[in-house]
């Protein structure tokens, strides 16, 4: 692989930036490596700025799902443009790409559009804990939610603790306002809302857990979630912004059948734009200024182009081009799983939808604990063979990859000769 470009310009990256980066994950630090520095994307490749070429399953970290420069989003973007590009008035497409969510979503019958995850999560939190008049929140190990103050918080010892805070600078007050439990532990949900009754404002989880790598729900967790949480009066919030039109159209509430209290999407909702949305019932939403007490607002928020490059987005998922991503992790699986034994070594793949991972280690992974059996170094190895045979995969083993329908049949091919190779020689 040529790297002297993308060393150059990582280099001169590192004078402007902390890391060399805009976010930290993107320097490589997981795979004690440099990243390349991108010269264009198209379809299913990535292009650097050295002229090799990849086949990306990071797309953007999940966005992507029509692959890069898809021609109806391009048509959509460039359209738009030529109207403005940011009004702080009201216009149609707001409307347009609202009415498509709810389609997908019907749980979110009235929503609030903002321009991050993290946002949207924010205001979902507020939501929350305004209806309800609580402070209180549980949230899962190893769940990410963006980095607001509250959710930058991990598991102390013990089931049900107060979180500690897992970045510098977030008071302590702030984190002890989060409770942290593992995922797929029915009996750890109801012990923390029985230890905090009356306290708790929400339960917010990813209801397929896609940041410590790709891990459904155990059979019968969420709707048991969903019943306990009605209960005690807490919300229950499914922050769907990387499962959301991944683990099917309708995100997991639909492949799942469990509606939650409130709806927390991004990512795919912007097409490779910066969007987020929470949603719920219009009765909940009405809490909402200027309709009620809990403020929240954003001067970009709406985007006209943001909004068309998200409607052109579902509307292309919805044609075909979901069921295609998911046939091709479907190959992916099938491949994988003919080659396992051959590779010599624990490896396990699960997948929901369209998002996926290939945890290098024993499975079933089912929380965050177990997705630590992955050996960090040998992960570095893997990663680093991949990309040399051409193929980029999250650069840290507690990420899901990414399917989208620009990947063909080939790709996939050549996706699993990589695997066999390096795997083969890391045995
Ligand atoms: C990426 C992500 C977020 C944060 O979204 P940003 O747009 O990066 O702020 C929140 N929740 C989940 C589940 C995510 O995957």
């Amino acid at each position: 692989m040529q790297e002297q470009t993308s060393q150059k310009i990582y280099q001169q990256a590192c004078r402007y930036f902390p890391g060399g980066v805009n976010s930290p994950v993107r320097a490589f630090k997981n795979v004690n490596s440099q990243p390349f520095v991108v010269h264009h994307g198209e379809g299913a490749i990535l292009t650097d700025v050295d002229g090799n070429e990849m086949i990306d399953y990071v797309m953007s970290w999940g966005p992507l799902v029509l692959g890069h420069r898809h021609p109806e989003v391009e048509r959509a973007v460039i359209d738009s443009l030529s109207r403005g590009w940011s009004y702080g008035a009201p216009c149609e497409a707001e409307n347009l790409l609202a009415q498509k969510v709810q389609e997908l979503f019907p749980s979110m019958e009235k929503m609030r559009f903002v321009s991050s995850g993290t946002e949207a999560v924010m205001g979902a939190l507020r939501l929350a804990r305004g209806a309800s008049q609580r402070d209180l929140i549980i949230k899962c190990d190893g769940g990410y939610h963006g980095h607001s103050d509250g959710l930058l918080v991990s598991a102390g010892s013990g089931l049900a603790t107060l979180g500690t805070s897992s970045s510098a600078g977030v008071p302590k007050d702030f984190a002890e306002k989060t409770i942290v439990i593992p995922i797929n532990d029915i009996g750890a949900l109801e012990q923390a809302l029985e230890r905090f009754k009356g306290q708790v404002a929400a339960f917010i989880l990813e209801p397929v857990n896609g940041n410590v790598g790709c891990i459904p729900p155990k059979e019968g967790y969420l709707k048991r979630a969903k019943e306990l949480t009605q209960a005690a009066g807490t919300h229950l919030i499914f922050d769907e912004v990387m499962c959301g039109f991944r683990a099917s159209l309708g995100g997991a509430q639909s492949h799942f059948g469990v509606k939650p209290d409130i709806t927390v999407l991004g990512k795919v909702i912007g097409g490779g734009f910066p969007v987020g949305a929470y949603g719920a019932s219009s009765e909940l939403m009405s809490s909402i200024a200027p309709d009620g007490p809990v403020y929240q607002a954003g001067t970009l928020s709406g985007n006209p182009v943001a909004m068309n490059a998200g409607l052109a987005t579902l509307k292309a998922l919805q044609q075909s081009h979901h069921d295609i991503a998911c046939r091709r992790v479907d190959q992916l699986e099938d491949g994988i799983k003919k080659r396992q034994q051959k590779w010599q070594q624990p490896t396990c793949f699960q997948r929901v939808g369209s998002m996926f991972s290939l945890f290098l280690c024993e499975g079933p992974v089912e929380n965050y604990q177990d997705a630590c059996r992955v050996d960090q170094e040998h992960f570095a190895k893997f990663h680093r063979g991949m990309l040399e045979q051409g193929v980029f995969l999250a650069p840290s083993p507690f990420e899901a990859g990414f399917m989208s329908s620009a990947h063909s049949e080939q790709h996939i091919e050549k996706t699993l000769e990589a695997l066999d190779a390096v795997l083969l020689q890391l045995a």
